[in-house]
């Protein structure tokens, strides 16, 4: 069946814990956020794509015979991945507005290729089962707008469940979705945008995941998901060696962090949180000051855990908390800018949320 008008969401996510595994076929824990990119869309009767945004102010029309720059590129690759994967796309005027913090490490460009994709897979009547969905919409962000990206962005914002974190295992693509009940318990994850500059299409991304590709070839493994800390010992370049102990220990903290949710014991995973971070500082090297010194004062402030969240180098921190602490957690990290210069955080609740869907 196919239809003529809608309006469809998809949402931005904050990653729990497993950061930069996904691109080593690893594990990844993250959640949808109610932040979310709405597309009003209606179908065209010609192969042709009107887009506008109100992030922006821009329309752009583009047709497929000459290559689409900018952020429009973003819905063009959809519209290209669906053609290679053989769809007839249908042309359509689609009318974006977001409240996704762009480049925070919320992962905005995630929201809008799956609320693109949503659209044109109900508009075209085609038949792309839910699960397909985010290599289709990560293949479009990499092939098409040239950044690398894992599959976990796209895999939270179209399969996120409502009350849930997603357990993903990004070699087999199988899923659990995790109940994460923080109110029941009294607990609130406080997310801090740093507001420090955050560009992932400029190489240190890529970077990270070429040392990562590396080392699992020297190691002799597909990828670093079949690596122990014990193989690691054969890697004699240091950098390396570090950049893949990250990896190696954040995948166990998944499944440990996966362990002791699936028991409700939600307060102990904070020093999971907390390790990733450091881990991220130190064997990675992809947090900034602005982050660090997040991390610090929510700790000294009373939080449980405290970490980076998204692909590094600015952007966001979650720090796990009691609901009635939120408030005097957040001043704090304010206060703790402030001091040293910082551009002012914003602050906000996470609440795990649903994943892309049709509104009308
Ligand atoms: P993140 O995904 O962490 O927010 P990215 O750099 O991956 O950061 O993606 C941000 C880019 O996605 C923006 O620079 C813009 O090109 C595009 N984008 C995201 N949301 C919108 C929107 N609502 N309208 C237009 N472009 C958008
Ligand atoms: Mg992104």
């Amino acid at each position: 069946m196919t239809i003529d008008h809608g309006v469809w969401a998809a949402p931005g996510r904050i990653n729990l814990i497993g950061e930069h595994t996904d691109y080593c076929d690893g594990f990844v824990l993250p959640f949808a956020l109610p932040q979310r990119t709405v597309v009003t869309a209606s179908r065209l009767d010609r192969p042709e794509w009107t887009v506008s945004s109100t992030l922006t102010g821009e329309t752009v029309t583009f047709d497929l015979s000459e290559p689409v720059t900018g952020w429009a590129a973003y819905v063009a690759a959809v519209v290209w991945v669906l053609r290679d994967a053989g769809h007839e796309v249908p042309g359509a005027r689609l009318s974006i507005d977001s409240d996704v913090p762009g480049g925070a490490g919320l992962s905005s460009s995630a929201a809008l290729e799956c609320a693109v994709l949503a659209a044109l897979a109900d508009l075209g009547g085609l038949d792309i089962p839910l699960e397909r969905r985010p290599l289709l919409a990560q293949r479009a962000e990499n092939a098409y707008v040239g950044m690398p990206c894992g599959v976990m962005d796209q895999s939270a914002s179209t399969l996120c469940r409502e009350g849930h974190a997603l357990f993903l295992d990004c070699r087999s693509m199988a899923t659990e979705h995790v109940p994460l009940d923080l109110a029941g318990q009294g607990l609130a994850i406080l997310v801090i945008d740093s507001r420090a500059p955050h560009q992932l299409v400029d190489g240190e991304y890529a970077a990270r995941r070429a040392a990562c590709e590396r080392a699992a070839a020297l190691l002799g493994v597909p990828a670093l998901r079949d690596a122990t800390l014990d193989d690691l010992s054969r890697l004699d370049d240091e950098l390396l060696f570090r950049r893949a102990r990250h990896v190696v220990t954040e995948n166990a903290r998944v499944l440990d962090t996966i362990a002791l949710l699936r028991e409700g014991r939600l307060r102990e995973i904070g020093p999971l949180m907390t390790a990733s971070h450091a881990s991220m500082r130190d064997d990675f090297e992809i947090t900034v000051p602005e982050v660090d010194e997040a991390v610090e004062t929510a700790l000294s402030a009373g939080a449980y855990g405290a970490r980076m969240t998204g692909g590094g180098f600015g952007g966001c921190v979650l720090a796990l908390v009691e609901a009635e602490k939120a408030a005097t957690v957040a001043e704090a990290v304010t206060a703790a800018f402030a001091a040293r210069g910082f551009n002012p955080p914003t602050t906000f609740l996470a609440l795990p949320s649903p994943g892309a869907h049709r509104l009308s």
